[in-house]
């Protein structure tokens, strides 16, 4: 069982600066790594700000497009009857256009290179704006472009089959093999892919007792998710979602939790992968072997 705290860093102002001081402060004291999804746009904004958490081992930084850009279509279709489903709550079906190939292209690029010139290093792990059901599982042209940037752990899967939040709980982060990008690895969104700060949603208030829950059901990878803004009542890190993510930790040591960064779960997994493929390809010639030998039962 491992959680990956990630945040999406997206708002390119003042507050943006603030909570990467702040966030990166409160897990160098804790101890317990964490991942950033930054605009290329808010990466030169807070460009002092991020070539200092760099330098933190417990930091990964991963990128979320160049100016936060819809890089496929989504439509969602919320479930009105659903009393507490954000979506319904404050808002009709909507439709958002994605961008085009040539577009999307620039912008993931842009992103690379913003952050790249600030930190010295190239980011290899990318969560998509506003996210989609089954990821990018119908988009190999996206999937393309992310392997040109060198981009191979990505979080995507991140909406209910209506396309409203929240995700459909996928447990395993799997690979894009059946598209042709066997080297690209899903980190699905565990539950909801927003921010903690949310009055509600998919019917919950607490967002730390749902993680908890999942920590309790020993689930594979948890994610936990939220941004660089506030929607709740208290602007602050200190009354917000520092009570989130203390009530987590505790609940994750108490249940002997491993902590990680999408980049060290990319690497756990790829390595997984090729064992595995190793051993199918072994079983393979071993069967064909047999047959060729005349033997039954194999
Ligand atoms: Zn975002």
């Amino acid at each position: 069982m491992t959680i990956l705290f990630a945040y999406d860093v997206e708002s390119k102002n003042e507050q943006s600066k603030k909570f990467l001081v702040e966030i990166n402060n409160y897990h160098t004291d804790i101890n317990v790594p964490y991942t950033i999804f930054i605009t290329g746009e808010t990466a030169i904004v807070c460009n002092k700000e991020l070539a200092d958490i760099s330098s933190n081992p417990l930091c990964c930084i991963g990128q979320h497009t160049n100016k936060h850009i819809p890089i496929k279509s989504l439509f969602t279709n919320p479930d009105r009857k659903q009393r507490y489903n954000f979506d319904a709550e404050f808002g009709e079906s909507i439709f958002i256009s994605g961008f085009g190939k040539n577009l999307v292209k620039r912008d993931i690029f842009d992103a690379s290179e913003a952050i790249e010139k600030i930190t010295g290093y190239k980011p290899t792990c990318f969560c998509a704006p506003y996210g989609f059901f089954n990821g990018l599982s119908e988009s190999a042209e996206i999937l393309e472009i992310l392997r040109e940037a060198g981009i191979y752990c990505i979080t995507t899967d991140t909406r209910s089959p209506n396309g409203c939040n929240s995700a459909t709980n996928k447990e395993r982060p799997y690979f894009y093999g059946k598209q042709g990008f066997a080297e690209i690895l899903e980190v699905p969104s565990c539950g909801y892919q927003d921010d903690l700060s949310y009055a509600c949603f998919a019917g919950r208030f607490d967002y730390a007792e749902y993680i908890e829950e999942k920590i309790l059901k020993n689930t594979e990878v948890i994610t936990v998710k939220t941004h660089d803004f506030y929607l709740g009542k208290e602007f602050s890190f200190e009354n917000e979602k520092k009570q989130f993510l203390d009530k987590i930790i505790t609940c994750a040591n108490k249940n002997y939790t491993k902590f990680s960064t999408y980049e060290k779960v990319y690497a756990e997994y790829f390595k997984e992968a090729i064992v595995e493929r190793g051993q199918a390809r072994a079983k393979k010639i071993w069967k064909r072997k047999a047959q060729k030998e005349g033997k039954k039962n194999i």
